[in-house]
C-alpha cells in the first residue's frame, strides 16, 4: 500500500515510508485554538472532493482529521503466550511516533497527531482526543469521535466504559456528557440522545428494540442526514443518559444474540444532539416591550443546533477475514460493506480523488460529515502488542496514516430561530393590542369630554342668544 507523509499540515503525496523524522512536525490534539491556527501552515482543499456534499463553503475553517493511537496492554494470555516475545510495535510518546517491528533489526516508524501508551489513563484520552471535539460541539460545530482497531484492542473499553466500579475507567461517551452537561443551561439549550447499531447494513434502535430498520434521510439542500425514525431522549441529568447507556447495552447484546452475531461485527453510534439559543433571550426581549410602546425592532434570535457522534466501529479484521467463520461469501461481504467503503472513502479523501464513493454504504452515508464534511473529527486507532497480530496492527496503523490527510471545512451550525422570532413577535403583538385599545379609548373619551363641551357652549351660546332676543 503507498503511504504518503504529512508534513506541517501539508499533503506530500508518495513520500516514502518510513517518514522522515526531520521533516515531521504535528499540531498539538489538545489546543482548542481556531483550527486554522493549530494547523500552522494548512492548506485548504481545493479539489472538489468531499465525503459531504455540503461541505467547504467560503466561510469553513480548515480542520483536518486528528489521529490517536493508543496500545492496550498485554493481557493474561499474551503475558503467557507472547512471554519469549518482544511487543511488535515500540511507542515514543514524546515524539508521537510508533515503530513497527518488522524483525529484530528493522521497524518502519509512523507518526501520530497523539501516541498513547498502554499506562495513559482514561482521563487522558478522553482529554486529548475527545475533548477538543466536545468543545467545539458546544461552540456550535459537528463532531464527531470514532474508534478504529481489531476486536479486543480497546474501542469498547476507550469508547463505551461506564465506570461504575471505578470512575476513574469512564470512557468517551460518559465524558463527553459530563462536560455537555456541564457547559449548558438546560432552561435555554438542549441535549438529546439516539443510540443506534449498524449491522448488516440495516440500523437498529438500541432504544427501542422493535425499531429494527431506520432509514437515513438526507436533505438534498443541504446534504445533512437525519434518522427521522430513531428514538431521541431528551437527557436532564447525567443519571439518565448512564441509564440510557445501559439500556443500550442491553438491547445491543438481545438483538445480537437473536441475529446470532457477536456485538463484534456491528457498529454503535451515539448521537448527541445539543441546541443552544444564542442571543435574544426572554428578559431582554421584556424589557425592551415594556420600555416603548411603539414598535421595536426585535433581537436576532439564533439556534445552534449541533451533533456529536461517537462511533464505536465493528473490528477492523473482518475486512480482511470475511468468510472465513462460517459465513456465506455475501453475508459475509454484506457485514463488512460498512466498513471496506469507510476505508475507501477514507482513501478517496486521502487522495484527493474526484470520486468519493459516499453512496455505497449505509455508515459512509452516516458519516458524510464527519470525514470531508464539516465536523471536527477525532479518530482512535486502538491497537494490541502481540506479535502475532503484527498483519493486523500493520493494516490498523495505515488507516489511522491515511485518515490523517482528511481535511474538514469546519462550519458553525447556526440558524435563524423563527420559532422563538415568532413567539417573540406575538408577545409583542399582543402588547400592541393591548396599547392600541388604551390610545383607542383615550381617543374615543377625548371626543366624547370634547362633544359634550361643545353641546354645552352651544346651549350656553343659544341661552344668551334666547335672553338677548327678551
Ligand atoms: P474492542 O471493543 O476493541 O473489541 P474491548 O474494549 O472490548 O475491545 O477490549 C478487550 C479487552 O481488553 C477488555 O477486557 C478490556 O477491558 C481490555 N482492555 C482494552 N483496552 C485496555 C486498556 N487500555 N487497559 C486495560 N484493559 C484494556
Ligand atoms: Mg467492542
Amino acid at each position: 500500500m503507498a503511504s504518503s507523509a504529512y508534513r506541517n499540515g501539508t499533503l506530500h503525496k508518495g513520500a516514502a515510508k518510513p517518514i522522515s523524522a526531520t521533516t515531521l512536525k504535528s499540531s498539538s490534539f489538545k489546543s482548542r485554538l481556531h483550527p486554522s491556527q493549530s494547523l500552522g501552515s494548512a492548506v485548504r482543499r481545493s479539489s472538489p472532493a468531499s465525503f459531504g456534499a455540503a461541505s467547504a463553503g467560503n466561510d469553513g475553517v480548515p480542520g483536518r482529521v486528528r489521529v490517536a493511537i493508543r496500545l492496550r496492554p498485554r493481557n493474561a494470555e499474551e503475558l503467557v503466550a507472547d512471554a519469549d516475545f518482544a511487543d511488535c510495535v515500540e511507542l515514543q510518546p514524546e515524539l508521537k511516533r510508533l515503530k513497527l517491528r518488522k524483525n529484530n533489526w528493522d521497524s518502519d516508524t509512523y507518526e501520530f497527531d497523539e501516541v498513547l501508551t498502554e499506562f495513559a489513563s482514561q482521563k487522558r484520552v478522553y482529554e486529548v482526543v475527545a475533548k477538543p471535539v466536545v468543545e467545539s460541539v458546544l461552540d456550535g460545530y459537528n463532531g464527531t469521535v470514532m474508534a478504529y482497531g481489531q476486536t479486543g484492542t480497546g474501542k469498547t473499553f476507550t469508547l463505551g466504559r461506564l465506570g461504575d466500579e471505578d470512575t476513574s475507567s469512564r470512557g468517551i461517551m460518559v465524558r463527553s456528557m459530563e462536560d455537555i452537561l456541564a457547559d449548558v443551561s438546560l432552561e435555554t439549550d438542549s441535549v438529546s440522545v439516539s443510540y443506534l447499531q449498524l449491522y448488516m447494513e440495516t440500523i437498529q434502535d438500541l432504544l427501542d428494540p422493535a425499531n429494527d430498520n431506520i432509514s437515513i434521510v438526507e436533505d438534498p439542500k443541504t446534504g445533512d442526514v437525519s434518522l427521522p425514525g430513531a428514538t431521541l431522549v431528551q437527557i436532564r441529568n447525567q443519571q439518565s443518559f448512564m441509564e440510557l447507556l445501559r439500556l443500550g447495552e442491553a438491547h445491543r447484546i438481545a438483538a445480537n444474540t437473536k441475529l446470532n452475531a457477536e456485538s463484534s461485527r456491528s457498529h454503535a453510534i451515539l448521537m448527541i444532539h445539543v441546541k443552544r439559543s444564542v442571543i435574544g433571550t426572554e428578559e431582554t426581549l421584556s424589557s425592551e416591550i415594556d420600555n416603548c410602546s411603539h414598535l421595536v425592532k426585535p433581537s436576532k434570535p439564533l439556534v445552534r443546533k449541533s451533533k456529536l457522534v461517537i462511533v464505536d466501529l465493528a473490528g477492523s479484521e473482518r475486512v480482511h477475514k470475511s468468510g472465513s467463520e462460517g459465513h456465506m461469501l455475501e453475508e459475509a461481504k454484506s457485514i463488512n460493506l460498512s466498513l471496506s467503503a469507510l476505508g475507501k472513502c477514507i482513501n478517496a479523501l486521502a487522495e484527493n480523488s474526484a470520486h468519493v464513493p459516499v453512496r455505497d454504504s449505509k455508515l459512509t452515508r452516516l458519516l458524510r460529515d464527519s470525514f470531508g464534511g464539516t465536523a471536527r473529527t477525532s479518530l482512535i486507532v486502538t491497537i494490541g502488542p502481540s506479535p502475532r497480530h503484527r498483519g493486523e496492527t500493520a493494516s490498523t496503523i495505515l488507516f489511522g496514516q491515511r485518515a490523517m490527510k482528511v481535511e474538514n471545512m469546519l462550519k458553525i451550525k447556526e440558524e435563524f430561530d423563527y420559532k422563538s422570532l415568532s413567539r417573540k413577535l406575538e408577545i409583542q403583538l399582543d402588547k400592541l393590542i393591548a396599547e392600541n385599545e388604551r390610545q383607542q379609548k383615550k381617543f374615543d373619551d377625548e371626543v366624547g369630554r370634547m362633544n359634550l363641551e361643545a353641546q354645552n357652549r352651544i346651549s350656553e351660546v343659544e341661552r344668551n342668544f334666547a335672553d338677548a332676543l327678551e
